[in-house]
């Protein structure tokens, strides 16, 4: 599973109860995003839950693909996001805490602890694949990356 399928709602019950219908845990599950981001279920949501939802929409949802928001994009900006938290130096548990200030959202820290090995270890592989194949730029870059990762 990805990591994207392990992010919840902090507040689920009480989002539940405020739109009047069973919602999905999951934040990205289909049927949370097409709930949430309607504008009549958000508009029964209470103010703070409200800007944090914007919030989220603004920062994951802008694309403007037709799918939306069940283009992948979402996801993948979302695991930009957890990955630049890692690169400004936050541990597992500091990342879980600010994407609760950020987007009243949770994740346990060591599902995020294992994406960020798994990260880590995807890079590894495509920094020796890389070198194999002796393309220098790519493994260079690779090699930066898993560094700003591993600090
Ligand atoms: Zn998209």
């Amino acid at each position: 599973m990805a990591i994207t399928d392990k992010i919840y709602l902090k507040n689920h019950r009480q989002i539940a109860s405020q739109l009047e219908t069973s919602i999905p845990k999951s934040v990205f599950s289909g049927a949370t995003l097409d709930l949430l981001f309607q504008g009549e279920n958000l508009a029964q949501l209470n103010e703070t839950t409200q800007e944090r939802v914007l919030e989220f929409a603004t920062d994951f949802l802008d694309c403007d693909c037709q799918s939306n928001p069940h283009c992948g994009h979402p996801e993948e900006k979302f695991i930009r996001y957890l990955l630049g938290l890692r690169e400004q130096g936050l541990g597992p548990d500091a990342i879980v805490d600010v994407m609760g200030d950020d987007y009243m959202l949770y994740a346990y820290s060591g599902d995020v602890l294992s994406f960020l090995d798994d990260s880590v270890r995807t890079l590894e592989a495509v920094e020796s694949l890389a070198d194999v194949d002796e393309r220098t730029e790519a493994a260079d870059s690779a090699r930066t990356k898993r560094r700003q990762l591993s600090r």
